[in-house]
């Protein structure tokens, strides 16, 4: 009707607050399914963001060959022409669903193309495929996800509309009213991870207000890009019922506010042993020789980020040191104390892909076949 006032329960429902909706919506969540799961087949769009569609499984799922392939409109994601718009996906790993619950899962996939080739936005099989081959140096990674949460408008949650809030200086790991936002769907996401499986290794509130960092691992070789993608998945589903928006851009806010990093702790077997700073050492060397080669696959805006200053490194020059928060690498002091351990890579943005960060670093410090 034109010019109706009239507006539904639910949309009334939905004005008080998205999560108002769901609350309705939770007498029907326990309803018998009669045996079927629900599987949420999850894929990585063309900008760095997750796409998600649902199907019915006749029965529970306890490895990950029973489940078939799908498909999807590419045209729809800019993904594929719409000439040929098919695209595969083939899932790789699955995970306990936290918002379905019982048997239902979540299940992460890789992209393909109509003529057998992975699709351009597929960076987990050549980084998996570089991870076999090199298995033998048992590459562990652990990453920290920085992240800012903003309003529905854009402008970052809980600051005033239109101004900022107070200098830098409180607000990293604080407590208390003013200097922490959002710190219940930091604490939903949190456990939501944890239901799935994820090695989600802890969460901080960050310098600049509305800013946060979960880290995930460390984990084993490509298990790495799978845990983060789903727990990035997880982050925009609960930030989603609170009706706050997830960004990962690497300097969301210009000026003197910090950016978000994606740093990534990398170790190899023989760096962990006796003696392993010696092969940390050499690490540098090759990482030095394929700056540039990295920082094309770190992360796009990352120019804006990594300018010297707000402990980071300068985007054009490698460098490194022990306890350091302003180069392109850390030696945490106790690993240069034990003498062995892991490295800190600080460049990675943000919307970095994981794949594309671990991926390169096996190629640089083992070679790239
Ligand atoms: P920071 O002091 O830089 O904020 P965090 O505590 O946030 O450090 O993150 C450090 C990360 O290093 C942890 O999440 C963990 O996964 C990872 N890590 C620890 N030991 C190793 C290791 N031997 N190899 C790879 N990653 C590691
Ligand atoms: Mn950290
Ligand atoms: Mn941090
Ligand atoms: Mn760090």
């Amino acid at each position: 009707m034109a010019g109706s006032t009239v507006i539904s329960n639910a949309e009334n429902v939905r004005a008080q607050h998205p999560s108002a909706a769901l609350c309705c919506a939770a007498k029907y969540m326990d309803l018998d399914q009669r045996g079927k799961v629900m599987a949420e087949y999850i894929w990585i769009d063309a900008v760095g963001g997750v796409r998600s569609k649902t199907r019915t499984l006749s029965k529970p799922v306890t490895s990950v060959d029973e489940l078939p392939e799908w498909n999807f409109d590419g045209s729809s994601t800019g993904q594929a022409p719409g000439d040929n718009s098919d695209v595969y996906i083939r899932p790789v790993a699955f995970f306990p669903d936290p918002f379905r619950k019982g048997d239902n899962i979540l299940v992460l996939c890789e992209t393909w193309d109509s003529d057998g080739t992975p699709n351009k936005f597929n960076h987990r099989h050549e980084a998996a495929r570089l991870m076999e081959t090199h298995a033998s140096e048992e590459f562990w990674f652990g990453l920290e996800q920085e992240y800012t949460l903003l309003d529905t408008d854009g402008w970052p949650y809980g600051w005033p509309k239109g101004g900022f809030p107070g200098a830098q200086g409180p607000y990293y790991c604080g407590v208390g009213t003013g200097k922490v936002y959002c710190r219940d769907i930091v604490e939903a996401h949190y456990k939501a991870c944890l239901y799935a499986g994820i090695a989600i290794s802890g969460i901080n509130a960050e310098v600049m207000p509305a800013q946060w960092e979960f880290q995930v691992g460390p984990c084993q070789g490509i298990e790495l890009g799978d845990q983060l993608w789903m727990a990035r998945f997880l982050l925009h589903r609960v930030a989603e019922e609170f009706g706050v928006r997830i960004s990962f851009h690497p300097k969301p806010i210009p000026g003197d506010w910090n950016g978000a990093g994606l740093h990534s702790n990398v170790s190899t077997k023989s760096m962990r042993e006796e003696g392993g700073m010696k092969v940390i050492e050499s690490a540098m060397k090759k990482l030095e020789a394929r700056h540039f080669e990295h920082i094309a696959v770190y992360g796009e805006g990352n120019e804006e980020r990594l300018t010297g200053r707000h402990e980071t490194g300068s985007i054009d020059k490698f460098s490194y040191g022990v306890a350091d928060r302003g180069g392109s690498i850390r030696i945490p002091r106790q690993v240069a104390k034990d003498g062995k351990g892991y490295f800190e890579d600080r460049s990675p943005a943000s919307n970095a892909d994981p794949y594309q960060i671990t991926g390169i670093i096996v190629e640089t410090l083992c070679g790239g076949v």
